[in-house]
């Protein structure tokens, strides 16, 4: 029995291989859903509103053929008419050019529509959610894996964030201490981030011959973007707050972004039909204190992190373990399939 932890992308898509290769498995989430740092929210309106990942390129080459495989389709990012940038917080927003750049993709009916797909592929009764996992014992013949309950396994696979499990579960005997320092001081991306969108009832942005782009040095907002459904029949905005507004709550912070929109867009931006935001740094099943200061990427794809530990017993997936796009759905996709390579070498 393997037993993979956590229910990102990573172990979901690892899920699923080792189900092709009729390997028994079972998957462990913390959290009350599947997907972690995707996560698609339906609104009011049933508009798909991504709270975590949204965008991959046509370089994505190992996500892409993981969309085709499981039959989900994608669609580009709407970047035409005028976009705005806003240097400094006293002056206005002004409409810039931007510079023809390859296409940016994102999937049809959210992002969650791979997590979903993976997840129905594997059959839920192998993915177990609300297990926190809080210790792992290599000590014994058989591994224990301890959350609400004991599991017992003879593989184990981190699917989360190194710092994350670095600091949040306990492995019996003591993890090589090289590996554990490493850990600590690896970068979970996007772990700071402060994700927003808005629904409207009409897309009055592009009616306007605006692409719904904005770019502000001052914040809140630090990004924005057209977060239209791809069938045309739901309206959004959706991007960044600069993190820096963490501590605000949740309605100054709706203040604030709407104040500002409005001054770019105009009045016709005030109608909302929902603001939904998420602060991953209150998320602390991805969001993990820092001993050290890291820098975006910091220690990603560590060569310690693609070997097997405790006799090929223990091993390491997850964005940030891929040397290649690591933080990226890209660099999941690529965790798990090496992953498996590895699970399938020392099974003979
Ligand atoms: C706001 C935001 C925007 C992003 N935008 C993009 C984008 O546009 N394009 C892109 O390619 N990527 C983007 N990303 C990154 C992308 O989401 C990740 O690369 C990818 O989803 C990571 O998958 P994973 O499986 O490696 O990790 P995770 O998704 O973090 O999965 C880890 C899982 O482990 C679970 N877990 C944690 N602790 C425990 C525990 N103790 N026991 C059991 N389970 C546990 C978590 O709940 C989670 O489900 C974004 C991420 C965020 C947060």
């Amino acid at each position: 029995m393997v037993i993979i932890i956590g229910a990102g992308l990573s172990g979901l898509l690892l899920g699923y291989r080792l189900k092709q290769k009729d390997i028994p498995f079972k998957i462990l989430e913390a959290r009350d859903r599947i997907g972690g740092r995707i996560h698609t929210v339906l609104d009011s309106s049933e508009t798909p509103l991504e709270m975590g990942a949204t965008w991959f390129g046509e370089q994505h080459v190992e996500l892409k053929s993981l969309l085709d495989e499981l039959g989900i389709e994608y669609f580009e990012q709407f970047m035409n008419g005028t976009a705005f940038f806003q240097p400094i917080s006293t002056s206005p927003a002004s409409s810039v050019p931007i510079p023809s750049q390859p296409p940016s993709y994102r999937i049809k009916g959210g992002t969650s529509a791979i997590v979903q797909e993976l997840a129905q592929r594997i059959g839920e009764e192998h993915i177990l959610l609300n297990e926190n996992v809080k210790e792992i014992n290599f000590s014994t013949d058989d591994i224990q894996i301890i959350s609400k309950k004991i599991y017992r396994a003879s593989k184990v696979i981190l699917a989360l964030p190194p710092k994350l499990w670095a600091t949040s579960i306990k492995v019996i005997p003591d993890l090589p201490q090289d590996l554990k320092n490493t850990a600590l001081n690896t970068h979970t991306w996007m772990e700071h981030s402060i994700k927003v969108a808005l629904s409207y009832q009409d897309p009055f942005w592009r009616t306007n011959g605006q692409s719904g782009t904005f770019f502000s040095n001052s914040g809140p907002i630090s990004e924005f973007y057209d977060h239209c459904n791809s069938e045309l029949s739901k309206y959004a905005l959706c991007g960044f707050l600069n993190p820096s507004y963490a501590h605000l709550s949740n309605e100054e912070r709706k203040g604030i972004v709407l104040n500002q929109i409005v001054s770019v867009f105009g009045d016709e931006a005030k109608n909302i039909i929902n603001y939904e935001e998420l602060n991953w740094l209150e998320e602390d099943k991805t969001y993990s204190e820092s001993v050290n200061q890291l820098y975006p990427h910091e220690n990603n794809g560590s060569p310690l992190f693609q070997e097997p530990y405790f006799d090929s017993r223990l091993y390491i997936s997850s964005t940030e373990s891929s040397s290649a796009y690591s933080g990226y759905m890209e660099g999941a996709v690529i965790s798990a399939n090496l992953t498996l390579d590895r699970v399938l070498r020392d099974r003979h």
